[in-house]
C-alpha cells in the first residue's frame, strides 16, 4: 500500500538507466518502413548518411529491445538525473479526488525540459563521428537551447532555425541559446532556398516547424562537416527519452504503487513516448495493464484530426516519407503559446501505437490548459511550460473522473518542462487576454489534399 504521507521518491544516481528502451522489440507488428522521397522505396542507412552519423542511423532502425547508454552520456545525465517523481498531494486535496496523482519532473535539467535527454547523446555521437557543426530547428526554443548546451559540452557549432512567431514571442530563449554559444536565426530566413521561397510569397510568414526543418536539412545536406539533429519524432529520439519512463518505473515501485493511467502532452511525441513506452512494453510482455493518454492542442490536432498516411517531415519535401498521423506538411497552425506542440505530424512510433490501440488521444484548447497549469502551480509550486499544461489538464480531468466515479486510481504524468521562459503567456492568461485559436478548416483540407500519393509497400 502507498504510504499516505510521502511526496517524493528519490532514486540513487546509480539507478540512472544503463540502457535505453526500444518499444519496437515488443510490438505485435513492426511499424511501416520509411520511404525515399523520390523513389518511394524503403530507405537504407546510406540514404540517411548525409544527415546523421551512422551510430544514430543504427539506433533509428534497430529492433533490439535495449541499447547501451555510453558512459560519458550517463556522466552528464548525472547532473540532473534521476529526475524527481513526486506525488501531487495538495493538488489531490484541491480537487477533492480519491485519485493518486504522480508527476515526473523534467524541468530540473539545465535547459528546463526533457530535451537534453536526447540533445546530449546526439551531440556525443556526432562528436565521435568527427562532426564540427549541427543544424536544427526549434519551435518554442526548448530544443534549440538544449542542443546549444550539448554543443558547448562537446565543442560543436550549433545553428538553430527558430520558428518566427516564437522568436518574436520568446526573446529570452534566443538569449539562452546564444549564452551557450548557439546561433539562432528566425525562420523562414533568407539563408536557404527553402526559406527564400516562402518569404518571396509571404514576407510576414509566421513560420512553422516544417519550414524550419527544411532550412536546417538544406544546410546540413550541402556540407560534409555538418549534420542535422531533430529534437523529437524520430525513433532514436523517442528511445533516448525512455530514461524518463525507466526511472519512473523504479520510483513507482519505491512508492509501492503503479500507474493505472499515464498522461503526456504530444508535439512530436518524444516526452510522451519517454514516459509511456517502458510501461507499454512491460504490459505487452505480460506486466500490468495501463491506460495511456496523449494530450494535444486543439489548434494542431495531428493524432485526433490528422490522417494516418505517408507524409514528409518538412514543408519543402526534403525529408524521407514516414507513415504518421499528419495534418499535411504545408499546414501552418495558428500562433498559440505551446510552441513546442505546433508540428504537423506525429512520431511514426506513437502513430503506430495509436493504430494498434495501445494509446488514446484527446485534444484541448489552450485556455483550459492554462487554467489547469495555474491550478497546478498554486497547489504544487512548479509553474509548468505551456506544453506541459496539456498533460496537467489531462491528468486533472482523469482525477476529476475518479471523483465522479468514486474510485481511486494512480495517475502518472510527465511534467516535461518548467514555464519560466513563458511568463508572457501566463501574464496574458491572467489578464484575460488569452484566446482559443482554431486552425483554418480550408487550409487543413488543402494540406491534406496535398499529401503525397504513395502505394502501400509490401
Ligand atoms: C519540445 C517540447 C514539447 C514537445 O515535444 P515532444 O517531442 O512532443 O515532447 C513538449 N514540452 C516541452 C516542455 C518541450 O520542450
Amino acid at each position: 500500500m502507498p504510504d499516505p504521507t510521502r511526496v517524493s521518491f528519490p532514486l540513487d544516481e546509480s539507478r540512472i538507466p544503463r540502457r535505453w528502451y526500444n518499444l519496437v522489440a515488443d510490438l505485435p507488428s513492426p511499424p511501416p518502413p520509411v520511404l525515399h522521397p523520390g523513389t518511394h522505396r524503403p530507405v537504407g542507412p546510406d540514404d540517411l548518411a548525409p544527415l546523421f552519423p551512422m551510430s544514430l542511423i543504427q539506433q533509428e532502425v534497430t529492433t533490439e529491445r535495449e541499447v547501451e547508454i555510453p558512459e560519458p552520456v550517463r556522466d552528464i545525465y548525472r547532473q540532473w538525473r534521476p529526475s524527481p517523481l513526486r506525488r501531487a498531494r495538495r493538488l489531490e486535496q484541491a480537487l477533492g479526488t480519491p485519485a493518486r496523482i504522480y508527476y515526473k519532473y523534467e524541468g530540473v535539467s539545465p535547459a528546463g525540459s526533457h530535451k537534453p535527454n536526447t540533445a546530449i547523446p546526439q551531440a556525443f555521437y556526432n562528436r565521435e563521428a568527427g562532426i564540427r557543426k549541427i543544424t536544427t530547428e526549434t519551435g518554442a526554443g526548448q530544443w534549440g537551447s538544449s542542443l546549444s548546451w550539448a554543443g558547448a559540452i562537446f565543442g560543436i557549432d550549433i545553428q538553430v532555425f527558430m520558428v518566427r512567431v516564437s522568436y518574436d514571442q520568446k526573446p529570452y530563449r534566443r538569449a539562452l541559446m546564444e549564452t551557450w554559444g548557439g546561433r539562432c536565426i528566425p525562420s523562414p530566413s533568407r539563408e536557404t532556398a527553402a526559406g527564400r521561397a516562402i518569404l518571396d510569397r509571404d514576407p510576414n510568414h509566421p513560420g512553422s516547424l516544417g519550414i524550419a526543418i527544411s532550412e536546417a536539412v538544406e544546410v546540413a545536406a550541402s556540407r560534409d562537416d555538418t549534420k542535422y539533429a531533430l529534437g523529437s519524432v524520430l525513433n532514436h529520439v523517442l528511445m533516448h527519452q525512455t530514461v524518463v519512463g525507466l526511472e519512473a518505473m523504479a520510483q513507482m515501485e519505491s512508492a509501492d504503487d503503479w500507474p493505472d493511467v499515464i498522461v503526456g502532452c504530444t508535439g512530436g511525441g518524444s516526452n510522451f513516448a519517454g514516459i509511456a513506452f517502458p510501461f507499454i512494453g512491460d504490459a505487452l510482455r505480460g506486466g500490468r495493464k495501463v491506460r495511456v493518454i496523449a494530450v494535444e492542442p486543439a489548434a494542431c490536432p495531428s493524432l485526433t484530426r490528422g490522417r494516418y498516411a505517408f507524409d514528409f517531415g518538412d514543408t519543402a519535401h526534403l525529408t524521407p516519407l514516414t507513415k504518421m498521423h499528419t495534418l499535411g506538411s504545408t499546414f501552418t497552425p495558428p500562433g498559440f503559446h505551446a510552441g513546442g506542440l505546433r508540428y504537423h505530424g506525429m512520431a511514426p512510433l506513437v502513430s503506430h501505437a495509436k493504430e494498434l490501440g495501445l494509446i488514446e488521444a484527446v485534444a484541448y484548447e489552450q485556455t483550459r490548459c492554462f487554467e489547469a497549469g495555474v491550478q497546478f502551480a498554486r497547489a504544487e509550486g512548479v509553474v509548468p511550460a505551456p506544453e506541459a499544461n496539456h498533460a496537467v489538464r489531462g491528468a486533472i480531468d482523469e482525477a476529476l473522473r475518479c471523483r465522479e466515479e468514486g474510485v481511486s486510481r494512480a495517475i502518472l504524468f510527465n511534467l516535461c518542462g518548467h514555464g519560466h521562459f513563458d511568463m508572457q503567456a501566463y501574464a496574458d492568461f491572467l489578464a484575460g487576454r488569452l484566446t482559443d485559436q482554431s486552425y483554418d478548416e480550408s487550409e487543413l483540407a488543402m494540406a491534406l489534399a496535398g499529401l503525397p500519393s504513395v502505394a502501400e509497400p509490401g
